[in-house]
């Protein structure tokens, strides 16, 4: 639904839907789904903290209100669920929904998942991975019974996550990160983001072959950004398109 890291014309904050059920990252969560499609997810999973990831989790969990009988999870570490809950639902800037019921029922159910502990929603499995990013940050591979997906969310260069996905049978794509262009390398080492030189480095840890999509390039870089990415000439990278449908 929107695979930018910032927010302007033609550029949605991040979420993806794996499927009809599961919420990858909650910054389009409202504003990229019917009302209808927001009240039959199960389950939303958070990457961070970070507002990008997480703006519209206040708008959705507003709108499903009284259109379904169970919570709708909120699954991400412990230390980012405390922070999406002091920061945003806590009464003051946002109602805590997690307070708020429908007929007894809470609206959002707030559910801390472990580093490396597997979960199944909506017929998905996924195990969480960190990565290395400001604040406590997880990427994730997210399987089915016929194929697996990674995401690293916003991440610097890092390790784990690729460690695991040798460890991956039919791994069919990898979303990662590219934000800013290639004279800004010093700020995405400090913010612990990518530029595409820094991604042509990160490839080498990758699983061979597997298709590489790229997110989060920040708006106003967006052409040139775009324009270094192709430069690489890597045929398996590609820049994500929001609003598009992928099929693994
Ligand atoms: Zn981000
Ligand atoms: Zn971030």
């Amino acid at each position: 639904m929107g695979c930018a890291g910032g927010k302007a014309p033609g550029y949605q904050l991040t979420s993806f839907l794996i499927n009809e059920e599961l919420l990858l990252d909650g910054g389009s969560a409202a504003s990229g789904l019917s009302i209808e499609e927001q009240a039959k997810l199960t389950g939303v999973v958070v990457s961070h903290a970070h507002l990008d990831h997480i703006a519209e989790l206040p708008y959705l969990a507003d709108n499903i209100f009284g259109l379904r009988e169970d919570s709708l999870k909120i699954i991400g570490a412990r230390d980012v669920l405390e922070v999406i809950q002091k920061s945003i639902f806590n009464n003051a800037v946002w109602p805590d929904f997690c307070e708020i019921c429908h007929e007894d029922t809470p609206i959002l159910d707030f559910s801390s998942i472990e580093e490396r502990e597997t979960r199944s929603l909506g017929g998905i499995r996924f195990t969480p991975y960190a990565v290395n990013h400001k604040g406590t940050t997880f990427g994730f591979i997210l399987e089915d019974s016929e194929c697996a997906l990674l995401y690293t969310s916003d991440t610097g260069p890092t390790e784990a996550i690729w460690r695991g996905a040798a460890e991956v049978d039919d791994l069919r794509a990898i979303i990662t990160e590219v934000s800013f262009p290639n004279k800004m390398e010093e700020l995405a080492r400090m913010s612990r983001h990518l530029t595409p030189a820094m991604l042509h480095a990160e490839i080498g840890k990758m699983p061979p072959e597997v298709p590489v999509y790229i997110f989060h390039i920040k708006a106003q870089y967006g052409d040139e950004t775009r324009a270094e990415i192709e430069a690489l000439g890597e045929p398996r990278i590609q820049v994500l398109e929001e609003g598009m449908t992928y099929h693994l």
